[in-house]
């Protein structure tokens, strides 16, 4: 494992394996967490040992291979390169409420959505732990601007990550790092059931965002191939659950898509179905993916399907879009750029 996707007691470990005193498990961590780029930063550390780490385990930092910053807003979004020459985005938002990061959890991904760009080409590879941290710390230092907020709603499916976001969660929340509180981090999942039960269990403080974008089985088959394996119904009875173990309402997305899930009708039955359930709905209008012939729905249906649900006593939020000037939307930068390295190859 990367030494930066380590705890401080599993880094005092292999310290402890070289002979080396137990306080320098912390001071070894915080510089990583201060995002150094190699051990000779590390000026308390002896010499040598910055040696034999250097040579043991070697910091890797991903380097910035585009930079989009949208001129209406101050929005920037940024293209890292991993070190095994991988890609994923990153976008910084800046809201009132504080500066917030948008991260990628997985190179691609599986679930197949009809709407989104991330998974166009499938899933390349999982991130690990440290390259999840990276994405947090890097935009900080590139852009200069302190981050108290992180969305796990980049490219990827974080839950199905499970165990190497359970670690990032760990280590971008510690005193000792980044120091970022549970309560300002949201997830974002397609609906995997039984890891939202496992992330149940944990009960931590995040918010948990679930992809709904349709109020049943008939629509969302046809959008998002994951509702053959977790129809809604099993869905919404895990957000149940989930809400039962936590108490944190839940925040459910909802892409409106013209003509598929934007009547008043499926505002009506969305209701209906969610009785009882303290929720959150933020309503995305679509974004459109050039190879998708979905389109957004118009701003009338908007306000219509945002009128019903709060009329009903749900509170539903318009996403205001961020950063449209700059591909700023869910693997359209990573999917550009790397057609045009395909391009070049040929
Ligand atoms: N895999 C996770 C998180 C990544 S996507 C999930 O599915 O929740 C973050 C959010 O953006 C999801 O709600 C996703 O459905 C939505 N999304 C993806 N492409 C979109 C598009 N073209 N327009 C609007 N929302 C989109």
């Amino acid at each position: 494992m990367n030494l930066k996707s380590m705890t401080i007691p599993e880094i005092g470990a292999i310290l402890k394996e070289m002979g080396q005193p137990a306080f320098r498990a912390k001071q070894i961590y915080t510089w990583l967490h201060k995002g150094v780029r190699s051990y000779e930063e590390m000026s308390n550390l002896p010499r040598e040992l910055r040696q034999r780490m250097a040579e043991q385990y070697p910091i890797y930092a991903p380097n910035v291979v585009r930079k989009q910053e949208s001129k209406k807003d101050g929005t920037i979004k940024y293209l890292w390169q991993l070190a095994d020459g991988n890609c994923v985005e990153t976008v910084l938002m800046r809201y009132h409420y504080g500066n917030t990061v948008c991260i990628s959890s997985e190179v691609g991904c599986l679930m197949g959505c009809a709407f989104c760009a991330s998974t166009l080409g499938g899933l390349v590879r999982r991130l690990e732990a440290h390259e999840m941290l990276d994405q947090v710390l890097f935009t900080q230092i590139d852009s200069g601007l302190p981050i108290s907020h992180i969305v796990l709603m980049g490219i990827g499916e974080p839950l199905d990550n499970f165990d190497n976001v359970m670690r990032f969660l760990e280590l971008v929340n510690s005193p000792e790092g980044m120091n970022i509180s549970m309560r300002h981090i949201s997830l974002s999942t397609c609906g995997l059931v039984p890891k939202i039960d496992e992330l149940a269990k944990r009960k931590l403080q995040i918010t948990l965002s679930v992809s709904l974008h349709a109020p049943n089985d008939q629509t969302r088959n046809t959008i998002m191939p994951v509702n053959k394996a977790y129809p809604t119904e099993a869905l919404l009875q895990a957000c149940r659950r989930y809400y039962q173990a936590t108490s944190r309402r839940i925040s459910f997305e909802y892409a409106m898509i013209d003509g598929v899930n934007d009547s008043v009708e499926d505002a009506k039955e969305l209701i209906r179905r969610l009785k009882g359930l303290p929720a959150h709905f933020n309503l995305i209008p679509l974004n459109h993916v050039e190879e998708s012939p979905l389109k957004p729905s118009s701003k009338n249906a908007v306000a219509r399907f945002q009128k019903t649900l709060e009329d009903a006593g749900i509170p539903a939020t318009v996403r205001r879009t961020l950063g449209s000037d700059i591909d700023a939307s869910c693997g359209q930068l990573r999917r550009k750029y790397t057609k045009e390295q395909e391009h070049i190859g040929e």
